[in-house]
């Protein structure tokens, strides 16, 4: 895995992009609810496909599944991103688990570049740049810049993201 660093503070950049895109969705609620949940989902997501294999219910804590197997399969993280946004139409509840989707597929990227790769369909993909733990900088930083862009994308009619955040607070 990339550091478990790297992985909240990419954590960040998912939540904020959930709440974002959840915003866009027209998840509002009273208080904005909605989209602070998704965005608390984004920070949980980001670390989960690590969190999910340990079986953290026991004292041993052992590997449930193996690591970098189930927890870390593409296909199924990108399914539920897309479900979960189909189904913000039907109710704001799926904001928390877009937020929680769009973290997972956050925590692929941020993997993907060490040796040990990600299975994005079947089998192992890595795009071989560095090992685990090397160049946190790089992964947190283009996490950023993805935010940004969702960020600055979701609020071209005038709107900047500093406008969204003042709507936030
Ligand atoms: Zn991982």
């Amino acid at each position: 895995m990339a550091s478990s660093k790297a992985h909240h503070a990419t954590g960040w950049a998912a939540g904020v992009i959930a709440a974002a895109l959840a915003v866009r969705h027209g998840m509002h609620g009273p208080f904005y609810l909605w989209t602070w949940l998704a965005f608390a989902a984004g920070l949980a997501g980001a670390t989960a496909p690590d969190w999910l294999e340990v079986a953290w219910w026991s004292r041993k804590k052992r590997l449930w599944i193996t690591h970098r197997t189930a927890t870390h399969w593409g296909i199924g993280w990108l399914a539920a991103l897309f479900f979960s946004w189909q189904a913000m139409t039907h109710h704001p509840v799926a904001a928390v688990a877009f937020g929680f989707a769009c973290g997972g597929v956050m925590h692929l990227l941020a993997d993907w570049p060490n040796p040990l790769g990600v299975p994005w369909i079947i089998g192992r993909h890595s795009l071989n740049l560095w090992n685990s733990g090397h160049c946190d900088l790089i992964v947190v930083a283009a996490s950023w810049a993805g935010a940004w862009f969702v960020l600055s994308h979701v609020w071209m009619h005038g709107a900047t993201p500093l406008v969204f955040l003042r709507q936030l607070l």
